[in-house]
């Protein structure tokens, strides 16, 4: 039951087509398992989601599990056939920062992946799935003194030097636990991507890393210290990258300064960093796999062949690619609301649908200006579409869920929206604004769903207020100087 091709709306953006069917799920940014059945419903991982929402509510994250694991198998496949075609090896590190949760750590490490953490909570996690603490890498550029200490006590792979400072820290910490620690050192090489554009300076403005030229010297400590052991440098240009031109100039970049440090040293390892790009509207288009594995594995050959060097073990650290894809967000329609819009012939119409999440469960909206894509998931329609601007229920005229799309112009207040790629940096950046309970996470394959993350309650959100320990007698007391001093010392 396709829509009617309508004509664009002059408000919306450039880059958004009119769809042929506004109930259409383009390939590429669905989760591979879905589809819709007979009655128009949307199905993942063998589910309707008017099944899923009923069962667990709305807001609700679904990951199809098949999807994940398959995405991080193959990625690893891809990169190591590639890789081993130019004469070398490669490690994969699953990015924890994009999403993780006990489960997804033993899919990502079943898949054979190692996985990087950023955090003592991160850690916890990756410990808690009984992953190796020799698969984990530890990035940041503010590790504190406890976690440092605690990541070399556990055994943890390798660490990632971020600034001068952390090389005695991390020095310190092995010979407190008698162990020789792998580092690698986490360089600024100027080049910063994102989709097709890569900008290159001498180094970028921000806060990671030490500058290719300091490298030398820091090595040079790092080498220095018996407790240490160094692997090679390791650079992160940015995220949501289309191309490989960015990841060029960086690795010749890298490479010079790599083939430097071999002079007085081994220097096993070279790590490329994450940031591939995924689909979050029709006209992305990033990059395949295999594109983007033959691509890399070929700049590193040829950057160490013109400088004579051996290829080192590379290493790369992907995170949305992975997980961003095989999830999506389920939403209940609670208002909508057709707003005139001047513009400069005639007035439009934007019809707003306010959705019952928002910001707190997807925060790149309103944080990158990031675009997503909708649909209905509960029916189809034949109406004719409408530019929509899917909104949240937050006090925050910035929370917006979906920018633009269209949806069929019928939408109501009670009908159930899907946004697809919110695999990634959705729930990991999940929050409780206006005391909203973080939704669920649910996990569907072969036609059952299990909950990864249990959506928060109103007792969840109360439990850490310390205003529950002062009993209602002693707020409401005339006495409250007295009471007032209790509560403090309770705290
Ligand atoms: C965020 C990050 C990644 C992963 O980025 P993706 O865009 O999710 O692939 C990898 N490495 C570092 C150092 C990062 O900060």
């Amino acid at each position: 039951m396709p829509t009617n091709p309508v004509t664009a709306n002059p408000l919306a953006p450039a880059w958004l087509r009119v769809p042929a069917d506004a109930n259409a799920l383009t390939s590429g940014l669905w989760p591979a398992s879905t589809s819709r059945n007979s009655a128009g419903e949307l199905l993942i991982g063998g589910l309707a989601a008017t099944d899923l929402a009923a069962e667990f509510g709305t807001p609700l994250y679904v990951i199809d599990e098949t999807d994940a694991r398959t995405r991080a198998a193959s990625l690893r496949a891809t990169f190591e056939r590639e890789f081993t075609r130019v004469g070398t090896s490669v490690g994969v590190y699953y990015a924890g920062k994009a999403f993780l949760s006990i489960e997804v750590a033993r899919w990502m490490a079943d898949a054979g992946l190692n996985i990087d953490i950023c955090s003592g909570g991160e850690l916890a996690v990756a410990l808690a799935a009984g992953v190796d603490p020799g698969r984990l890498g530890f990035h940041g550029n503010n590790k504190s003194l406890a976690e440092i200490d605690e990541a070399v006590r556990i055994g943890i792979g390798s660490i990632v030097v971020d600034s001068a400072i952390e090389i005695d820290r991390i020095a310190a910490a092995a010979t407190r636990h008698g162990r020789v620690q792998a580092v690698r050192l986490r360089v600024n090489s100027g080049v910063h991507a994102h989709t097709h554009e890569f900008l290159a300076t001498a180094h970028e403005d921000q806060k990671f890393g030490i500058t290719l030229d300091d490298a030398p010297t820091r090595v040079a400590a790092i080498r220095a210290e018996a407790s240490l052991r160094f692997l090679g440098l390791h650079c992160h240009i940015g995220s949501q990258i289309f191309g490989t031109d960015g990841f060029a100039e960086s690795a010749s970049r890298l490479l010079a300064v790599h083939a430097g440090l071999l002079e007085n040293g081994p220097v096993p390892e070279l790590n490329l960093g994450g940031g591939f790009g995924i689909a979050y509207v029709d006209s992305d288009t990033p990059s395949t796999l295999d594109d983007l594995a033959s691509r890399l594995a070929d700049i590193v050959a040829s950057g160490c062949a013109e400088l004579g060097i051996p290829l080192p073990r590379i290493a790369f650290e992907p995170g949305r690619v992975i997980i961003g894809p095989a999830g999506l967000t389920l939403y209940s329609v609670g208002t909508t609301k057709a707003v005139e819009v001047a513009g400069p012939a005639a007035a439009s119409t934007r019809l707003y649908v306010s959705v019952d999440g928002g910001m707190s469960d997807n925060v790149r909206p309103a944080l990158y200006g990031a675009d997503y894509t909708v649909r209905l998931a509960n029916r189809v329609s034949t109406v004719d579409a409408a530019l929509v601007r899917i909104a949240g229920k937050h006090c925050e005229s910035g929370d917006i869920v979906v920018n633009a799309d269209y949806l069929p112009g019928d939408v109501a207040p009670g009908d159930l929206l899907a946004v697809p790629a919110t695999g990634a940096y959705c729930w990991s950046l999940s929050n409780n604004y206006n005391y909203q309970g973080r939704a669920p996470v649910v996990a569907v394959k072969n036609a059952a769903a299990h909950v990864l993350v249990r959506g928060e309650t109103i007792a969840d959100l109360l439990a850490r207020d310390t205003g529950l320990l002062t009993s209602p007698s002693s707020r409401t007391s005339p006495t409250s100087h007295t009471s007032t001093t209790t509560a403090d010392t309770t705290r």
